[in-house]
């Protein structure tokens, strides 16, 4: 028999029923029991899901709260001291306490899992930390499940990855060193999970697949000789390979090793002659693409051969980073929808190849069949494949991503027209999205509100931006971003090639889920997306009017992406529908643009040796996004959410005129690494943390404007929010603005 397990299912629900909760019970709207009893009837219904689709063990320990690292913390004994909770008896209030923060403490820090949308909170360690175990939470969900007659598998992340991707705080020292007192711990967790009854314990390993210095990879032989003790594991690794570590994973006395085959099919070889349990993940944990069955099968057999019931199969990683069901997506397309698998067509399909495996390919030829006249179809689907778009990536002109000149010549013209004074202030884009466009954008989808009457709203509030940046007297002027409800989801939704779920949504962090775009064609851009916004913007005002759109590879990034081609090839199809924008917004007399890309850092491969490749073709893809205007038209980008001190040549290499980045709440440290790295071009620093609804006192407007002089020449200098004002609300906007023109123009007064 082949064994089909799971490590994690997605834990909002399928209508997002945790999330809801969860923001009840914080406003104080629905009492702990009730969000229990919600927490557990939502474990019930992903097990119940899993066990009809013939799972050999249901996943346990992967449902959360919040975050499953956060639980780790909890269950290890080791939430930051600073809080003051005693891990061992933590209430559920002190618990979201650490996750959200409050008037007194800062929350824990999040950060991004791997190269998923997923956010972690960061463990902090200090030199002291002490670890007591609390395995509560997991051995809660294991009886759980087996008191519903479910076999089950625990999965916990594992010690060497726990560390790594924590952070040291306070005095110097090396999280390494905490190892030795981590250990007991999790032997103790362990042991509580067998007198269970947990027959298999997963553990994950995930930072394998990441350069993890040799000292850590050093550790994997006594840690696991240490936990094989305890417990029958299997050890997981995904998001890339770990092919290079293969000796030393076949070494290991664990009892089974999964690997991700989606991500990295070509470590399948290397572990062929592995002589235990080999967990093999074979349908796609983060994208959404129905699989094709026949093709799994003609990989799996031959191993089937050879492992016979050591042949285990899993989705590549845990299924939280998909949709729940797509069968309620009714109003999709029904040929995209067809080319799809969220997470319980995913746990179908498993059930679909384990049979398959066992009683041989026509005991389930219906299912085999369906499943290729749907990748025979997408293959060759007219929607997805429009020659036109290929032809014009394969015969770009070399120069395609170069301005017509260097920057140095290109700033002398645009600075002959844009006529603006030293020190230019501007602002990111968006303006404040008050309850009356919301409730606007919802009439106007629901057809309770008239196209005509809905452009007439947001023109209104267009021009109300206008007026309130030419009263505050800023220089280059934005329209607001009024009709955008999110930056990239506007695009995707004026582009073919894209395609929007309804209930498509996945956790990013906490109760918040992002429901992503899916890329599944060709993208074309049928018609000019923001030419007749920008130009009424402009229309209202003699000051310039700045053009606003978002970069190839921020949309790109927020996206589910098709597989079937690479996603270099994507991200250019996607620059060249923005390319056409930008020459289409220049034709019509905007000459000031802005390319957004906040993603492009989050791109980045999880192996450095991979990091330059992709930088390159990123940077391709924004200039060709950018280039083919006139010198005198003046790009501008824009960055945020990450450090970019490491990749500063590439950031240059995008050669826009003009980027604006956050950089307020880092006290401009940022800025330094950009002066250090000479960063050619201008530059914007933020000056007003947009994240707060404090309005920034003059004077620290100043201190960041005197620290961004004496790091950038003036003339290169821009002032500017830290990021866009959606969040925020009227009169602290207007307040904070008024403070950063004024201190501008005290500035400018001393420099002239
Ligand atoms: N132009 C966008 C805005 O102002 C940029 C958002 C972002 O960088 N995340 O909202
Ligand atoms: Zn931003």
């Amino acid at each position: 028999m082949t064994t089909f397990h799971l490590a994690g299912f997605p834990r909002v629900g399928a209508k997002r029923e945790l999330k809801f909760a969860q923001e009840r019970y914080w406003r104080k709207e629905l009492s702990e029991q009730d969000l229990l009893t919600v927490a557990k009837l939502l474990r019930e219904k992903n097990w119940k899901h899993q066990a009809e689709a013939n799972a050999d063990f249901v996943s346990v320990a992967d449902f959360t709260f919040y975050d499953h690292i956060l639980d780790l913390q909890v269950a290890t004994g080791s939430i930051p001291a600073r809080f003051g909770f005693d891990s061992q008896n933590l209430t559920l209030d002190q618990y979201f306490q650490l996750a959200r923060g409050n008037e007194s403490q800062f929350a824990i820090e999040m950060t991004k899992w791997f190269d998923t949308n997923y956010h972690y909170l960061v463990p902090e360690f200090h030199k002291n930390t002490e670890f007591r175990a609390n395995p509560a939470h997991y051995v809660q969900q294991l009886e759980e499940a087996q008191a519903l007659g479910y076999k089950a598998k625990p999965t916990l992340v594992g010690p060497l990855t726990f560390l790594y991707l924590g952070k040291e705080k306070g005095e110097a020292f090396d999280r390494l060193s905490l190892l030795d007192k981590l250990l007991p711990v999790y032997e103790q967790i362990l042991d509580a999970l067998v007198a269970k009854g947990a027959t298999w314990i997963q553990i994950d390993e995930p930072a394998l697949a990441l350069d993890l210095p040799q000292a850590w990879l050093d550790k994997f032989q006594p840690v696991y000789t240490r936990l094989a003790a305890k417990a029958k594991i299997l050890l997981a690794t995904y998001f890339g390979s770990v092919a290079e570590h293969a000796a030393l994973l076949k070494a290991l006395p664990v009892a089974g090793l999964h690997i991700d085959v989606v991500r990295a099919p070509e470590q399948l070889a290397t572990f062929a002659d592995y002589d235990k349990i080999l967990s093999v993940g074979v349908i796609d944990g983060r994208n959404i693409w129905r699989a094709n069955l026949n093709k799994e099968l003609d990989l799996l057999e031959p191993l089937k051969q050879v492992f016979g019931d050591r042949l285990w199969i899993a989705p590549s990683c845990s299924l939280l980073h998909v949709p729940y069901d797509l069968s309620v997506e009714t109003q999709l397309n029904e040929d995209i929808r067809s080319w799809l698998a969220f997470c319980l067509q995913k746990v179908e399909e498993l059930s679909i190849l384990k049979k398959a495996l066992d009683q041989g390919r026509a005991s389930v030829q219906a299912e085999l069949d369906a499943s290729q006249a749907a990748a025979d179809a997408r293959a060759n689907s007219k929607v997805i494949h429009r020659p036109e778009v290929a032809a014009r990536l394969a015969s770009l002109p070399a120069n395609a991503d170069q301005r017509k000149s260097p920057f140095a010549e290109r700033i002398k013209l645009q600075k002959a027209w844009l006529n603006l004074p030293l020190l230019p202030t501007t602002n990111i884009g968006s303006f404040p999205q008050t309850t009356e466009i919301r409730h606007a954008r919802a009439k106007f989808k629901k057809g309770e509100l008239s196209a005509a009457d809905y452009e007439a709203a947001m023109k209104k509030e267009i021009e109300y931006v206008v007026r309130q940046q030419e009263k505050l007297d800023l220089d280059v002027l934005v329209h607001g971003e009024a009709e955008r409800n999110d930056m990239v989801e506007y695009f995707g939704e004026l582009l073919d090639g894209f395609a929007f779920t309804k209930f498509g949504w996945v956790q990013s962090y906490g109760s918040r889920c992002v429901k992503p775009p899916v890329i599944f064609g060709d993208v074309v851009r049928p018609e000019p997306m923001t030419v007749a916004w920008s130009t009424y913007a402009q229309s209202l005002t003699n000051r310039v009017m700045k053009g606003m759109l978002t970069g190839p590879v921020t949309i790109l990034q927020w996206s589910f992406v098709r597989n079937d081609i690479s996603r270099e090839t994507v991200c250019k199809q996607i620059a060249l529908a923005l390319n056409d924008e930008v020459l289409d917004l220049e034709k019509a007399g905007i000459k000031v643009i802005q390319i957004d890309e906040p993603a492009i850092r989050e791109g980045l491969p999880l192996k450095r040796a991979d990091w330059q490749a992709y930088l390159d073709w990123a940077g391709q893809a924004f200039r060709l996004s950018s280039s083919g205007c006139e010198d005198s038209t003046q790009i501008h980008t824009h960055m945020c959410y990450s450090e970019f001190n490491d990749i500063l040549p590439a950031i240059a290499a995008l050669d826009a005129d003009v980027i604006t980045i956050e950089t307020s709440r880092s006290d401009m440290e940022l800025l330094t690494a950009f002066a250090d790295f000479k960063y050619p071009n201008e530059i914007g620093p933020g000056v007003y943390d947009i994240h707060s609804p404090r309005v920034p006192t003059e004077a620290e407007i100043e201190h960041l404007l005197r620290k961004a002089l004496n790091v950038i020449p003036k003339e290169r200098l821009w002032v500017n929010p830290d990021c866009g004002l959606k969040t925020r609300a009227w009169p602290e906007t207007l307040a904070a603005l008024e403070n950063m023109v004024k201190v501008t123009k005290k500035l400018r007064a001393e420099l002239a």
